[in-house]
């Protein structure tokens, strides 16, 4: 049985419903920011905080865990810098009393939802694993200390991880039973497409002074679907112990601006937005591109799914949403 904490979130909820045609699955989740429609019907849920010993222990003792996946995080970047204690509770001090309950029940695997936000702003255009990682803001440093920490833990106790590191989630199950619903909504796609469905009033860029070829912020982004599936081979390979430690880029290796972006909502919804051009939003590197070289070769995984396939994906979700 696999149990996923912060499995009614966006991601994690993706990967639940994948993941249960195949495991047993358990889901906690203090629905802090996550939905309960979300949730997979197949999987079992508990409602509680990953920061509480005593909901811990109680799954631990009354489920077999074999893994833990870990999606439970706060997530806004603009929101770490105003507010970095909620992310050092959340995201460092409740991921370490996780972590002791695994210790304390024997559970040896963990996956870990990280972040490119963990490397800053990098001087390469493709960023690799191997680069220096010096995060600019509360929520990318939060991230690298657990990174951290699970160095440490394999070291010295029997504990295995997988860490990947996300570029830009975006798009919908393709059923569009889930998609991505954020309140308040920050993320370019939902962004521009709820505009173009006339729920907002026009699209911002943050800046069109980029040193990049159309002056706007370069982003690589990647289906959520896509995502789900590497977190399913990083578990195979934990599992049967091909893998002890490993860190992964999830992402496609192809860079879009975010007028590049707006131009394929455009297409796609064969609407037109109404763009205005801002200050740089504080924080923003010019450009987030992964190479997904290594875990290509050590796990065979490829994002399967183009930008085209993502945006119609988050479109039709959004035509359809449901929560
Ligand atoms: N962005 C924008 N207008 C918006 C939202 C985002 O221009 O209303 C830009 C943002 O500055 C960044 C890119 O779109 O360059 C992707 O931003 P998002 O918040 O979706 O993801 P992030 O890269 O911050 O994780």
């Amino acid at each position: 049985m696999i149990l996923v904490v912060g499995g009614a979130g966006y991601i994690g909820s993706h990967l639940v419903k994948d993941l249960v045609k195949k495991e047993e699955v358990i889901v906690l989740d203090n629905l802090s920011t996550g939905h309960i429609e979300a949730i997979d019907k197949d999987a079992l849920f508990v409602q509680g905080d990953l920061g509480d010993p005593k909901v811990l222990d109680s799954i631990f003792m009354h489920y077999p865990i074999q893994a833990v996946m870990h999606f439970g995080a706060n997530s806004l970047i603009g929101e770490s810098v105003i507010n970095p204690q909620k992310y050092y509770l959340n995201n460092v001090s409740s991921t370490l009393t996780l972590l002791e309950a695994m210790l304390k029940h024997q559970v040896k695997n963990f996956i870990f939802s990280s972040t490119a936000a963990t490397y800053g702003i990098p001087k390469v255009r493709l960023i690799d694993e191997s680069i220096d990682t010096h995060p600019i803001n509360p929520y990318g440093k939060s991230k690298l200390i657990i990174e951290q920490i699970l160095e440490d833990y394999a070291k010295a106790y029997d504990f295995h991880y997988v860490v990947l590191r996300y570029f830009n989630a975006a798009g919908a199950y393709e059923t569009a039973e889930i998609g991505e619903s954020h309140h308040p909504e920050t993320h370019l796609i939902p962004l521009v497409l709820h505009h173009l469905a006339g729920e907002k009033d026009k699209i911002s860029i943050f800046g069109a002074d980029y040193n990049t070829p159309d002056g706007t912020c370069i982003r690589d982004y990647i289906h959520v679907s896509d995502l789900a599936d590497a977190h399913i081979l990083a578990l195979e390979v934990l599992m049967n112990k091909s893998v002890k430690t490993a860190t992964y880029n999830v992402g496609n290796g192809i860079g879009y601006s975010v007028r590049e972006i707006v131009q394929m909502c455009e297409a796609i919804t064969g609407r037109t937005a109404k763009v205005e051009i801002t200050e740089r939003r504080t924080g923003d590197p010019a450009c987030l591109v992964a190479s997904s070289e290594k875990i290509y070769k050590d796990l065979g995984w490829r994002a399967k799914r183009n930008l085209e396939q993502l945006i119609e994906s988050a479109w039709t979700w959004h035509l359809n949403q449901k929560y």
